[in-house]
């Protein structure tokens, strides 16, 4: 029996997961759960699965890491969003613990320091992001050594085919309807705005060890080929599936095994036929180059843009900022930043802290 802590429980990969695990009540005990500020949804759950711990973050931070910690957790499943999650994915690692991301703003904000943690304290990073978790798969024991290029594939979000302008009036309500996913709030506005691809590839940059001229994006609408892998000899596998965030999180629990598994819809070729790529419109779609940018950067600057990004979406959500004012926010914020080495957690933290209150103060001038 594997214990497993379940960070952000109460949203949508926090569902995911529980639907996973009731699947292998023999294999799987849920030991811990918290989310955000939820307390109805929580104790909810609390009752269908009667954790040691549970709790929520808004009433102390010390729960997320002594969820992360608890010694009869081996598994940590952070599904919260943000850098709030960073502290966790630290602590777990550094506990020795198996951390199945799907938070991928902490390894984007403190990458080295993730990497770090893990080395030091002998935890495991397995990521649940549905590209990383293609990738993983196509690779030979998680190992890079033949592999020339990385191609994460992009749904495009829901204004793939949208002309400039419209893309930036685009609505609240436009850019939550998301094409192929059924996600959070932040992260369907990341994917509309294309940021979530700039997320993910600072995300591979760190999880494999890779340089930024080896990853790649290709916008695939149809969410079925979730990465692209290119070896020296310029072999490219791929892995495929319906979307379901099940499938990932699945692997992360049993990586590097597989266990037999019934849970979402099979695979069928003649239903998922018409696949197609193209281009990333980068002209219309601003905060993925600016992203990209800030993790070639490196430093804080990853940090920097998360936080301008999660700040100005957040602004977006509220109707204080119009679509295209979430790349035009990142991009002044990251302007004014000199990136420092991210030695440190505080080092990350303060980077964040001054993004935040510069995002803030941008956001609320442009609207
Ligand atoms: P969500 O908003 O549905 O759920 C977030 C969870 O975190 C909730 O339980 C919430 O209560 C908790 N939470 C919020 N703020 C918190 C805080 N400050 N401290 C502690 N807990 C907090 O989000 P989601 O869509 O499930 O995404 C979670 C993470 O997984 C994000 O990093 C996202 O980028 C990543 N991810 C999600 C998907 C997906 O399909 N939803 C796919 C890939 C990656
Ligand atoms: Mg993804």
């Amino acid at each position: 029996m594997l214990g497993v802590a379940i960070l952000g429980c109460t949203g949508s990969i926090g569902a995911s997961t529980l639907a996973v695990l009731d699947r292998h009540p023999d294999r799987y005990r849920v030991v811990a759960l918290t989310a955000g500020r939820n307390r109805d949804a929580l104790d909810a759950l609390a009752r269908r699965w009667s954790p040691a711990l549970s709790g929520l973050a808004s009433e102390g931070r010390e729960l997320l890491l002594a969820a992360a910690t608890h010694p009869d957790v081996d598994v940590v499943v952070n599904a919260v969003v943000g850098f709030a999650g960073l502290d966790a994915t630290l602590a777990a690692l550094a506990a020795g613990k198996r951390v199945a991301l799907a938070n991928k703003e902490s390894l984007v904000a403190g990458g080295d320091l993730v990497l770090d943690a893990a080395r030091r304290g002998g935890g495991v990073l397995v990521p649940v992001d549905s590209e990383h978790s293609a990738v993983l798969q196509c690779l030979e024991r998680g190992c890079t050594q033949h592999v020339s290029r990385l191609i994460l594939t992009a749904s495009g979000g829901p204004f793939r085919t949208w002309d400039l302008e419209r893309v930036a009036r685009a609505t609240v309500a436009e850019a939550l309807c998301h094409p192929t996913w059924s996600m959070g709030r932040k992260i369907t506005i990341d994917s509309a705005t294309l940021a979530n691809k700039a997320l993910e590839i600072i995300e591979a940059h760190f999880l494999f060890g890779l340089g930024y001229d080896q990853l790649d994006v290709v916008v695939h609408p149809q969410s079925i080929v979730h990465a692209l892998v290119e070896f020296v000899d310029g072999n490219v596998l791929s892995q495929m599936s319906f979307p379901s965030m099940e499938l990932p999180i699945m692997y992360a629990l049993t990586w590097p095994e597989r266990i037999a598994d019934a849970g979402p819809r099979r695979f069928d070729p003649v239903a998922a036929s018409g696949l197609t790529f193209e281009a990333v419109r980068r002209d219309a779609f601003p905060a993925f180059d600016l992203g990209v940018a800030a993790g070639r950067a490196g430093g804080t600057a990853p940090a920097v843009f998360n936080a301008a990004n999660e700040v100005a979406v957040a602004h977006f959500l509220d109707g204080a900022l119009p679509f295209g004012g979430i790349a035009e926010v990142i991009d002044a914020v990251l302007s004014d930043h000199v990136p420092v080495p991210a030695g440190s957690v505080s080092v990350v933290q303060e980077a964040d802290r001054w993004a935040r209150a510069e995002a803030t103060h941008r956001a609320e001038r442009r609207s």
